[in-house]
């Protein structure tokens, strides 16, 4: 069929694509849409027509898809938050399994390998630990929420639905504190005004609550009363951290913070394992399934207690001291100099004696390692979304563990990556999704490869 632009066509939405936009096809060509869901049948007008694909725009619902549900959010369809809060989340899980599917069998080449059903969430609200809100001051008016999709408006938000109660409360008291303070905003285009972004962090299991002020510059009027004032009204909250960033970027966070009351951290504790975390260190997000992915690295990583584990991109050492206990010795490597001081510190308040961090990329280190004649037996990677540097898949397969445990927040890297591995020595022998971000399109698979033996 010749498809043409601004023509309308009947289309059954059947797939969902990275953004949770959905996915139709006209006749084998794919159509993406947004604001449809998988199963929605809709007429649409196609208003972007390239050569692989197009883009249709809803001119009417002709049926409305069975996996729909009405979103809890007020601003569901402005907040670019969560994409996916509209679909039930037995059919986000389902949807999250085909994402994993389709990137192992299209880029992996991965046909056979079994995936797992995804492991979800008995009560998918309110997970996330760490939360980030810009405000901005509307002609006297402060508004404190989330950015608008693809903006840098702002949309006023009481209540989200994926973060902790306490930043419902913490939002209320700071528009009173920044009026009783006159506190002035940042404003992003002139690069006046003090007060950023507020972020929180909070460790959900040792109900440690960290506030951290992003000011544009060291000043802060009248702190000694705010600090009061913000102890008085907001008594949760263990320490409070005035973070400096006064460079005009999109980076939240600058690099420097000044205590202003408590520890300056906070601790939480996953399983037995109990983690320092500065405003500044990675940490994963949703803690509950936090536990469910590390116990199933662990699983997969098969320790007897014998075994030197390697953990690249190690972060603050979550994984390194999960799996330290099971085996005799575990290697760290992390870029961040100030996560892996975190490790360091993680390790002794955890009296754990058999870890060694070594800051510096994994692809440059390892390496280096190899060469000084340390050797994995099993190596676990968690890498950012770009996956893993093709130098270091190289040492790795030299080196010849007998295992590889893959964490991944990319399924398209992961499957790359996978690829490489497969070619080199290497079969996949399990792969299990965990959603550790309900209600968006994200989701986080382990993956475990074993040594071919010849
Ligand atoms: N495994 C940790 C952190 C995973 S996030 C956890 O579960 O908490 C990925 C980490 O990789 C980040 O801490 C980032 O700083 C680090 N990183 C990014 N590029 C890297 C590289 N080339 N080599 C080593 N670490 C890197």
């Amino acid at each position: 069929m010749d498809i043409k632009f601004n023509q309308t066509y009947e289309i059954e939405i059947i797939d969902m694509g990275h953004s949770g936009e959905g996915i139709g096809k006209i006749d084998g060509f794919t159509i993406f849409v947004e604001e449809t869901v998988i199963g929605d049948k809709v007429k649409i007008e196609v208003i972007t027509l390239k050569k692989n694909y197009g883009i249709g725009k809803v001119v009417e619902y002709l049926e409305y898809s069975p996996f729909r549900v009405n979103p809890q959010c007020t601003i569901f369809n402005q907040c670019g938050g969560c994409q996916i809060q509209n679909i039930s989340y037995k059919k986000q899980l389902e949807i999250k399994k085909k994402i994993v599917s389709d990137n192992l069998r299209r880029i992996g080449g991965l046909h056979e390998v079994q995936i797992h059903d995804v492991i979800g969430m008995d009560s998918p609200e309110r997970y996330r630990n760490k939360a980030q809100f810009p405000l901005t001051d509307k002609n006297g008016q402060i508004e404190i929420g989330f950015y608008r999709k693809k903006s840098h408006d702002i949309i006023q938000c009481d209540t989200c639905m994926i973060q902790h109660e306490i930043n419902d409360k913490i939002i209320k008291e700071i528009k009173h504190i920044i009026k009783k303070f006159k506190l002035s905003i940042y404003n992003e285009k002139t690069g006046k005004g003090l007060l950023r972004h507020i972020v929180t962090r909070i460790g959900v299991n040792s109900k440690e609550f960290m506030l951290i002020l992003v000011v544009n510059g060291t000043h802060l009027p009248n702190k000694d009363e705010m600090i009061e004032n913000i102890n008085k009204k907001l008594p949760e909250i263990t320490t409070l951290v005035q973070n400096i960033n006064t460079k005009k970027s999109n980076v939240i966070l600058g690099d420097k913070n000044i205590t202003l009351h408590g520890k300056g951290y906070i601790i939480d504790s996953i399983a037995d394992v109990r983690f320092q975390i500065s405003p500044l260190s990675f940490y994963q997000v949703n803690p509950v399934q936090m536990e469910q992915l590390y116990n199933k690295a662990l699983e997969y990583a098969q320790l007897s207690g014998n075994e030197t584990v390697f953990d690249l991109y190690c972060g603050i050492g979550t994984i390194s001291l999960f799996l330290a206990k099971k085996a005799e010795k575990v290697i760290g490597v992390e870029t961040v100099q100030q996560a892996v001081e975190d490790a360091q510190r993680n390790a002794e308040i955890n009296h754990i004696e058999n870890t060694e961090f070594h800051v510096g990329k994994a692809e440059e280190v390892v390496p280096e390692l190899y060469k000084k004649g340390y050797k994995a037996d099993v190596v676990v990677v968690d890498p950012p979304r770009k996956g893993c540097d093709e130098k270091l898949l190289t040492t790795m397969t030299e080196m010849q563990p007998e295992r590889i445990v893959y964490v991944s927040c990319n399924p398209s890297t992961l499957a790359r990556d996978l690829k490489y591995l497969e070619a080199n020595g290497y079969m996949t022998k399990e792969v299990q999704p965990v959603d550790m971000f309900p209600y968006t399109v994200h989701v986080e698979t382990v993956v475990l490869m074993s040594r071919v033996k010849k």
